[in-house]
């Protein structure tokens, strides 16, 4: 009998211990852990690469944030007279943070591997790329110190009542396009996808607006990490495009990066979604039919065998994301690379 007990309790204590290493190997980690670039770090982090190379890339800012005046930073690398030019955006939604990482991990990337990589030298000949790894600063603190994890919008006083409700106010800024912002049923001030009284309302979408009419993106690619896990690991293409030469294109585009990244929790690669999506002020339909520019989305999140979706993973599973979405990039880049 008491043999009995010994064992039940050590099967106990097995189970116990296998479902906490679970949780911190699959799980999401908030406060977000060391690993991850904060808000509060960012430009450190951008200012290091840029001095690094100074002749290659420069640190910029585009605009500043609707309601902290946050400054949105960009990396310009390239050479000055590369006849193309390419946009990756880390984050529009506070609390998707992956993107963050992968687009500063990207621009180390070039800059390290110009000095030695000839691919890359061809590469940052032909392409000037822009890499604004926020475009919501406001959410991005938010998520980043600490203060509430699922920080999608900016800081937007929606209700007007000149305080900030950290869970309801902001605007979704992937909502506040101008192409289809009208066919965007949602009004609601305090959903997490209010696109806004009026299109192009934040000065976020302005500041971004604003640079791509100046640099005519050839490539424009925007990570998210959608905490609803209903879009997890796999590209978007803008909606309502036919079959034009354009889409056909980005469609490609969107196929070789999928087909280089393995999921994260289960067997195969992203895949490139099929059929119809949003209809809405986002940036893929903007840039896209506004500006002729290849442009999609990719959704970082995952899934983990329990049906969590996974966000904010640890350290180790973070940097395993980023080294798979480097992979991609360098390989749809180097794709394009003329090199004649
Ligand atoms: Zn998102």
């Amino acid at each position: 009998m008491k043999m009995k007990s010994i064992l039940y309790a050590l099967v106990a204590c097995l189970i116990l211990i296998s479902l906490a290493s679970c949780a911190t190997v699959t799980g999401n980690v908030y406060p977000l852990s060391s690993g991850y670039i904060k808000h509060d770090n960012l430009y450190k982090e951008l200012f290091a690469i840029s001095s690094s190379s100074p002749a290659l890339a420069q640190l910029r800012i585009i605009g500043f944030s609707s309601t902290e005046t946050l400054p949105i930073y960009a990396l310009e690398i390239g050479h000055k007279d590369a006849p193309k030019t390419a946009l990756i955006i880390g984050q529009h939604h506070g609390d998707e943070v992956l993107g963050v990482n992968v687009s500063v991990a990207f621009a180390r990337q070039l800059v390290r591997e110009y000095a030695v990589n000839t691919d890359y030298k061809q590469l940052l000949r032909q392409y000037r790329f822009w890499i604004v790894p926020s475009l919501n600063p406001e959410g991005f603190r938010v998520v980043s110190s600490g203060i509430f994890e699922f920080k999608r919008k900016n800081n937007t006083d929606t209700d007007g009542n000149k305080r900030l409700d950290v869970r309801t106010d902001g605007i979704d800024l992937n909502r506040n396009y101008p192409v289809f912002w009208d066919l965007d049923p949602d009004t609601n001030i305090h959903s997490p996808y209010y696109k806004g009284k009026a299109p192009v309302s934040e000065k976020e979408i302005q500041a971004i607006i604003a640079l791509a009419q100046t640099q005519n993106f050839e490539i424009a690619i925007f990570m998210h990490s959608s905490a609803s896990g209903a879009y997890s690991e796999k590209l978007y293409l803008p909606a309502n495009a036919n079959d034009s030469e354009l889409f056909v294109q980005t469609k490609q585009l969107a196929q070789t990066y999928a087909h280089a990244v393995k999921k994260d929790y289960s067997s195969g690669t992203y895949e490139v979604h099929e059929g119809k999506t949003s209809a809405v002020g986002n940036a893929r339909n903007f840039f896209f039919h506004r500006l002729g520019t290849k442009a999609f989305l990719v959704e970082i999140g995952g899934i983990n065998s329990r049906g969590q979706s996974v966000i904010h993973p640890n350290d180790k599973m973070l940097n395993k994301i980023v080294a798979k979405h480097l992979r991609a990039l360098e390989k749809l880049f180097l794709q394009q690379v003329d090199t004649r």
